[in-house]
């Protein structure tokens, strides 16, 4: 059988030309003229000999060129690497030669990094975005011209339903990035089991786009979604809170999908700023959403916010509350459709051992979550050790701590690696967040932990005051004392102008650690 993601694209605009695909800056753009866009930047790629099995490297923000080049390349039956924005040349130069990338296509804006590894990976590089006088006097090929001189392909290239489709790296945190290879049909399943079961959406919806799209978050639950319902797109290329909510009301926005950190900033702007988009409801996911984050959301814009977990490697969903039923704060929810969730000793290495059943009314023992089923990942490319070593008897280990209700619903506890051990105490910083969201005055904390002499590691804290509020952190220290066992509450808490992020919107732990440590 043949299949291909470019589906998405391709059908929605058949039936639906006339309707908005995207908005971006005072642009609007409708289904049939993004397809046709697409067909000519693929006709553009195929003069370029990119066809079946190619790989094509892009370095491109939330601008419309993102689903051009993305729909263009899996159009022809060629595999997408989408890479992360920040990543310096050294880090591009790794993925272009990881994944044999075949052409580069980068955004002019970001240019300097991604041409230097280009050429020293032997990489053809053609630029979108880039302005003509600029092209010329670098002597850079644009795909905007190639794409206005070739033929548009007709229509898009069925593959095997099994054959890869993107490549998406990890960032590294633990090692050597690993590209996480993702079937056509995992993906297409992941969109349609979502719209079934888990986030009711339609042509009517405008969703927020503000989440990267090379990130598998905003990828599938923002771009791959919301094309295949034929709804509208905001495109956002930064996240900046007060401009989301301008574009968000200027757009009668329906859907809100980001992360924590997302919402942290648009309780900020509310208070700034008296308009309030209509929204049905938020989708939240990528990490812990305090539940003191998420009463405050909803306070400020009158709408629910669900919960989601997953990860790049399972395409991303695994479990989520849904939009249909009332959600389970502080908990991400029921596995989604065909994907198996389960609780896996995590101390046991060479295999997977799964913990016993809870018995009614109880929670399962505390333990590392696993996953299987249609959403997982071929595996690592070109990495049989580490895919063997993350996959096990069919499970994937997803390196988090967590329990199950009886009734199957998930709770995230950690991840193990940012588990704080302190004088021989495990203490899981995002319960101590969600305390610590609830003090008057925060927007958003992070707990960490620092090295110690005598303790091992000592409890932080990095906390970022709401607009025009002054945070004492002796006060912090005392409250968390009085809500936390001895044990667990931060020592230490930093009051920070912000929180270092990671591309996707994040906090990155590891840049707290460093800066607090010694
Ligand atoms: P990288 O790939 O850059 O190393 P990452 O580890 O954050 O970054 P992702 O695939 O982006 O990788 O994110 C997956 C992780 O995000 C999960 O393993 C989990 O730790 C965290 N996560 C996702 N959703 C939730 C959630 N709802 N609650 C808690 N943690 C979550």
């Amino acid at each position: 059988g043949t299949l291909s993601i470019a589906s998405i694209l391709a059908e929605t605009a058949r039936r639906h030309p006339d309707r908005t695909a995207l908005h971006f800056m005072d642009q609007t753009i409708g289904y049939g003229q993004l397809w046709a866009q697409t067909r000519a930047y693929a006709g553009a790629l195929a003069a370029r000999g990119i066809g079946p099995g190619s790989r094509v490297a892009m370095i491109v923000p939330n601008v419309p060129d993102f689903p051009r080049v993305y729909y263009a390349t899996l159009a022809l039956g060629a595999v997408v690497v989408p890479v992360h924005l920040l990543f310096k040349a050294d880090e591009i130069e790794f993925v272009l030669r990881d994944a044999a990338a075949d052409l580069l296509v980068v955004a002019a804006p970001l240019l300097a990094e991604g041409a230097t590894a280009a050429a020293r990976a032997g990489v053809p590089v053609v630029t979108v975005l880039a302005p003509e006088a600029f092209a010329a006097e670098k002597g850079l090929a644009r795909l905007e011209d190639e794409a206005a001189a070739a033929t548009p392909i007709e229509r898009h290239t069925g593959v095997n339903p099994l054959a890869p489709a993107t490549v998406m790296y990890t960032s590294g945190t633990t090692g050597t990035p690993k590209g996480a290879v993702g079937s056509h049909l995992a993906m297409v399943e992941q969109v349609h089991c979502s719209l079934i079961d888990s986030i009711t959406m339609d042509a009517g919806d405008v969703i927020y786009g503000g989440l990267p799209l090379f990130h598998s978050f905003g990828q599938m639950a923002v771009m791959n979604i919301g094309f295949r319902v034929g709804a509208s797109i905001i495109l956002l290329p930064q996240f900046d809170p007060d401009v989301a909510l301008k574009l968000l009301v200027r757009h009668q926005a329906t859907v809100f999908t980001a992360v924590p950190t997302n919402f942290a900033g648009m309780v900020e702007a509310a208070r700034r700023s008296p308009g309030r988009p209509p929204l049905r409801f938020a989708v939240s996911g990528g990490a812990a959403l305090p539940v003191a984050l998420l009463e405050a959301f909803e306070e400020a814009y009158g709408a629910q916010v669900h919960e989601g977990y997953g990860l790049t490697e399972t395409s991303p969903s695994c479990t989520f509350n849904v939009t249909s039923e009332p959600i389970r704060p502080g908990t991400v929810g029921r596995p989604m459709w065909g994907v198996d969730v389960a609780v896996a000793a995590s101390d046991v290495e060479q295999r997977v051992e799964l913990l016993p059943e809870p018995a009614p009314g109880g929670t399962s023992e505390l333990g590392e979550i696993v996953v299987r089923g249609h959403n997982l990942m071929k595996g690592y490319l070109g990495r049989p050790g580490a895919t063997a070593e993350a996959v096990v008897d069919g499970w994937f280990r997803t390196g988090d701590l967590g329990t199950i209700d009886p009734d199957g619903i998930v709770t995230i506890v950690d991840r193990k690696k940012d588990m704080i051990l302190r004088n021989g105490y495990n203490v899981y910083p995002t319960e101590v967040e969600a305390v610590l969201a609830r003090y008057p005055g925060v927007s958003l904390g992070a707990v960490f932990g620092v090295p110690h002499d005598v303790h091992g590691q000592e409890v932080h804290a990095a906390v970022l005051p709401g607009e025009g509020v002054r945070l004492d952190p002796a006060a912090i220290v005392a409250y968390l004392k009085e809500k936390v066992a001895a044990y667990k509450y931060p020592r230490v808490v930093h009051v920070v102008d912000e929180l270092p992020l990671g591309p996707s919107g994040k906090v990155l732990k590891r840049e707290l650690v460093e800066r607090f440590a010694g």
